[in-house]
């Protein structure tokens, strides 16, 4: 059993898993927190239900900069649902970081509207696949300060055809990107994303329960 208490995050989020009643961290939650706050890539393989978004978004919120107006966390999802339901726990999670703002770009939303939404200057973008790269290829999406990408539920994207747009999205953001990929199973598209964009990951597979 692996306390938050027991690791080393900002006191800001600290109060916010009080608030949120997560005590325990989940077994996923607890083995890769703390390669991921050590600027490690990982490659994480954990059954849905297991905790991965607070995994992720945990790690991401104690790492990035607040009084730094650049875009700097990016995480593609396979579908607007679920980038929808990952912004409100990123957002759960942020609640006492003053100033932070986590924004959802998703398919089937005016891109103009996201355009504008865009002006407000975002550290984190949450979206589909398809949808961003459209926004990178209008140049509204600025890159440069780019630290963090995750990949969230990587193997439905690759399920529903979204390599092409995943490849060209990877390929435009600075080398020195951390990249965290999580997914459900681990199958060689998997490892070949992996290979290909990640650099030496810490491999972490989560058991299922006997
Ligand atoms: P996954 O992405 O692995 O499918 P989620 O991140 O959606 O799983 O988490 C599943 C559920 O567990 C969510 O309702 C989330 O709020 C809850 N949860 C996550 N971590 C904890 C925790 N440490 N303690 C209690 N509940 C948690
Ligand atoms: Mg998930």
């Amino acid at each position: 059993m692996s306390r938050f208490a027991d690791i080393a995050l900002p006191a800001a989020l600290h109060q916010a898993l009080d608030q949120l009643g997560y005590e325990t961290a989940t077994p996923v939650q607890a083995q890769t927190v703390p390669p991921m706050l050590q600027g490690h890539d990982v490659l994480v393989q954990a059954k849905t239900g297991s905790g991965k978004t607070a995994a992720f978004g945990l790690a991401l919120l104690a790492t990035l900069q607040s009084d730094n107006t650049q875009l700097q966390g990016l995480i593609l999802c396979p579908t607007r649902e679920l980038a929808e339901q990952v912004s409100k726990e990123l957002r759960a999670l942020a609640r006492f970081v003053p100033n932070i703002k986590i924004l959802s770009l998703c398919g089937g939303v005016s891109v103009r509207v996201q355009l504008a939404s865009l002006s407000h200057e975002p550290h984190i973008v949450v979206g589909t696949p398809g949808r961003i790269q459209d926004l990178i290829k209008r140049g509204a999406l600025p890159l440069d300060g780019l630290s963090t990408v995750i990949l969230d539920e990587a193997d439905r994207m690759l399920d529903m055809g979204f390599i092409e747009p995943i490849k060209s999205i990877l390929e435009g953001t600075p080398s020195r990107r951390k990249t965290w990929l999580f997914s459900a199973t681990y199958t060689d598209d998997i490892r070949a994303i992996s290979s290909a964009f990640q650099r030496t990951p810490t491999d972490i597979a989560i058991a299922e329960p006997p």
